[in-house]
């Protein structure tokens, strides 16, 4: 069966990984679903595809650590188009202090079963001979994979019957209501809005902000890197809530190419590539892989982020309007985190027990207390 134009149950707003996952879902349980997207594209298309656990909270490492099992299981389904690649990420440290921060994090994801092994540096210097000498060593958490995102939001809508996809453009939000910007109004008793930073627009009361992103891709260099390459910097530059950072944070892609991450950069809407900021970036890369700088860069784009205040997405029924449900403002983690947040979602819309605790995602509580007329 196929939802047909009069019959969904669910609608979703936006055909990124997140609205991509969120149906796939959805139609799993046997729900009809319509998706709308204007073809606008979001950060699902400029992102890295790095699928990561995360642990700079509980909730964070809850969400990502669900999240990349149900990557683990959904991979063994999917055509090479989607790039996956279960390469691991070695996490850098460069001094005494990062070492430290590199065993809490071995604890801290140890406590949750999620494996992951120090090594010293010439353990390092054997896997990745081209990292630069003097490093003191890394965390390597060996289940983290990588996959290219917008092959993988296709892939998703066309496994499900029960998907059908249309282009329109949303141009308001209702509890059950849409309506679109040809005039159409369509109605269903479930709607998720799940178009990333553009819910700004539609939902102007919500607390997200842009994070702007530069990623630089070389020509293919084929086993140069073999495994993500991140500092152990790189939580601090994600999670900072003001100015501009850069942070070291190499893909190796299965074309062969490196992909250069990352910058974050507040308060711009501006999509040009700065040079300055790609600059500083690029300078990071070569202090830990000095070869880059030999290599050819073929392209550099930008993106940007939906942040909520505390990192975290929101995830569940808008605090105002019942029958309008969120799954929105996933940062700089969306990708790793479709697969958990889809199923956090469903559960809260249908009354059903989640696998994690659902609370810390609520969008209840950035919900201002409404004030009582005297
Ligand atoms: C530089 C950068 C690097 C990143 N690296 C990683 C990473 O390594 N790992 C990771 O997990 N995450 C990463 N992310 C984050 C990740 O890309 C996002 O969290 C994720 O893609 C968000 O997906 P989404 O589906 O919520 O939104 P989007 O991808 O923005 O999709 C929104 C969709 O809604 C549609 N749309 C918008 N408005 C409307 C409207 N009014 N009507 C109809 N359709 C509409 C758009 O066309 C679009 O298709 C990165 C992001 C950036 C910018």
């Amino acid at each position: 069966m196929s939802a047909n134009a009069d019959t969904a149950d669910v609608i979703v707003i936006g055909a990124g990984i997140v609205g991509a996952a969120c149906a796939e879902h959805f139609a799993e349980l046997g729900l009809r679903v319509r998706v709308l997207d204007d073809g606008r594209g979001g950060a699902t298309g400029a992102g890295m595809g790095h699928l990561v656990v995360m642990d700079d909270n509980p909730a964070e490492l809850a969400l990502s650590r669900y999240s990349l099992a149900l990557w683990r299981k959904l991979r063994e389904h999917m055509p090479s188009a989607c790039g996956y690649g279960q390469c691991g990420t070695l996490w850098l440290a460069a001094n005494a202090e990062e070492m430290d921060v590199a065993r809490s994090k071995q604890a801290a994801l140890a406590l949750q079963e999620v494996p992951s092994e120090l090594i010293g540096p010439a353990p390092l210097a054997a896997i990745e001979p081209l990292l630069r000498p003097g490093l003191l060593g890394a965390l390597k958490v060996p289940g983290d994979g990588i996959l290219y995102a917008p092959a993988v939001a296709q892939w998703l809508l066309q496994r499900q019957p029960l998907i059908q996809r249309c282009r329109a453009r949303v141009t308001a939000v209702a509890a059950q209501r849409v309506e679109l910007a040809d005039g159409r109004v369509l109605t269903a008793p479930y709607v998720v809005v799940a178009n990333g930073l553009a819910a700004q627009q539609l939902l102007p009361e919500l607390p997200l902000r842009a994070k702007k992103g530069h990623l630089l891709i070389t020509d293919r260099y084929p086993g140069q890197v073999h495994h993500q390459l991140v500092e152990l910097g790189y939580g601090a530059s994600a999670h900072s809530n003001a100015g501009t950072s850069v942070a070291f944070n190499v893909q190796p892609r299965p074309t062969g190419q490196l992909l250069i991450g990352s910058s974050r950069q507040f308060d711009s809407l501006d999509p040009a590539v700065q040079p300055a900021l790609l600059a500083r970036m690029l300078q990071r890369a070569v202090e830990y892989l000095p070869r880059l700088a030999d290599l050819n860069g073929i392209r550099a784009w930008t993106g940007f982020r939906a942040a909520s205040p505390d990192g975290l997405p929101l995830l569940g029924e808008h605090p105002r309007q019942r029958g309008l449900w969120l799954a929105l403002g996933h940062e700089g983690l969306g990708v790793t985190t479709a697969t958990g947040s889809a199923r956090v979602l469903a559960a809260q819309m249908l009354g059903e027990p989640a696998s994690i605790d659902v609370q810390p995602y609520s969008p209840a509580r950035f919900a201002v207390p409404l004030q009582v007329c005297p």
